[in-house]
């Protein structure tokens, strides 16, 4: 295959043959195509778009790439959540455990930070040892033993998703819906589901920035699951402001610990119940009880410690990864909390540390944001709107600029 005029195809609006997409992906995971020629071709998918049926293509090519679960007869039902990415969204680390206290098994395959959001495997890779990098036999073991796993993709499950995941996050190539719906639903089929909720995100922080757009991603996605005979369900959820009051792998960390002890913001226990609802038997109120009974945080324990990761280090994991500077940023009027502005919270986090700005780059686990204000919350002048956890002072004097223009008080 000529890639050149693969890529030109798609960059003149063309639509790609599923013999096409098949030996692209193939040729990309095996190394076979660089990752210029790949970053020119997710940019000319980035502005024409694919079709349903390239979609299609694209999904199933990338699951090809890698095995596909398979659980042993008479194991209990596969549930499981994926979100399209938000600000603060630490909604995983908490759901996985809360779902598997029932008679199911959650296989959570999970990602990186990507773009403006940050990511699952880079906040559990926060806690001293955690690995996410089991392979398929080891996670199957642990299905078995306590009913849920948290991994990355790996060369042998999803290594092209693993790959372009990577890449997107650096080339500006995130919010294409093709790309998402491929991203998400091939991670998703290989982990042979029996029932899915997907948290899709609109808003400043998320990258469908209008609630049609993330109509149309949940849809296309709840078409791929269907096909492959997956329970489909959603929820739409609104990402103007960060979710929670921390943005920060280990400040992610530390709040979901907080709601694992019966605590933590309203706003992400309510989403956390929200999804599990969805996908779970279980009624609400003991789903919430679960939360606050320490059930949900037994199972985070056990999780921590199947994955080898210290759990002795997670109630002060803010102090283990503690940043050197960390500064208010004084409100400049008092009033109430009018608008905020996700996006610049998000991006001011990947600044300091909390993401990449290259693949490969390592994360600084400490950075990020905490004590967020909320819309609606009063505040006084010179009030903290939020605290900057940075590693240096030029990091820190850049980003406060930034975080107080995020933030609109009436
Ligand atoms: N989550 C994913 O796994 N992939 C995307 O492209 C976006 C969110």
């Amino acid at each position: 295959m000529h890639i050149p005029s693969l890529i030109e195809k798609k960059r003149d609006g063309g639509e790609l043959a599923a013999a096409e997409i098949e030996e692209l992906i193939a040729d990309f995971t095996d190394g076979d195509i660089p990752d210029y020629q790949m970053s020119a071709w997710a940019m000319a998918v980035f502005f024409r778009g694919m079709t349903a049926a390239e979609t299609q293509h694209l999904t199933d090519a990338m699951t090809r790439t890698g095995r596909v679960l398979k659980y042993p007869k008479n194991s209990p039902p596969k549930v499981d959540k994926h979100s399209t990415g938000g600000v603060g969204d630490k909604v995983s680390l908490v759901l996985a455990p809360l779902l598997a206290c029932d008679e199911v098994w959650v296989p959570m395959i999970s990602g990186r930070g990507l773009g403006i959001t940050g990511g699952t495997l880079d906040k559990l890779e926060s806690i001293p040892g955690f690995n996410v990098n089991l392979d398929e036999k080891r996670a199957l073991k642990q299905l078995d033993a306590i009913g849920v796993f948290m991994i990355g993709q790996t060369a042998d499950i999803c290594p092209a998703d693993k790959k372009l995941y990577a890449l997107r996050d650096v080339t500006g190539t995130v919010p294409s819906q093709p790309l998402i719906v491929a991203s998400i639903m091939s991670k998703k089929l290989a982990e042979n589901l029996d029932r899915l909720v997907l948290d899709v995100k609109f808003g400043r922080g998320a990258f469908m920035k209008t609630q049609a757009e993330a109509e149309q991603l949940a849809a296309a996605m709840t078409s791929v699951g269907e096909r492959m005979g997956v329970k489909m369900s959603h929820l739409l959820s609104p990402m103007n402001e960060p979710l929670g009051r921390a943005v920060g792998n280990a400040l992610e960390v530390a709040e979901c610990v907080e709601i694992l002890e019966g605590g933590g913001p309203s706003d992400l226990v309510k989403l956390i119940v929200d999804l599990a609802e969805k996908v779970s038997d279980t009624p609400r109120t003991q789903l919430e009880r679960r939360l606050r009974d320490g059930s949900a945080w037994k199972k985070f324990i056990s999780l921590v410690y199947a994955q080898d990761g210290d759990a002795t280090t997670i109630e002060n994991i803010a102090e283990v990864h503690r940043a050197p500077i960390v500064r208010p940023v004084p409100a400049k009027r008092s009033g109430t909390v009018e608008k905020m502005d996700a996006e610049s919270i998000g991006r001011a986090s990947v600044f300091l540390g909390g993401g990449r700005q290259k693949t490969g780059d390592a994360i600084d686990f400490s950075v990020g944001i905490s004590g967020i204000k909320k819309i609606g919350e009063r505040v006084e002048k010179h009030e903290p709107l939020m605290f900057v956890h940075a590693r240096t002072e030029q990091s820190c004097e850049s980003v406060v600029p930034l975080l107080g223009k995020a933030v609109e008080i009436k």
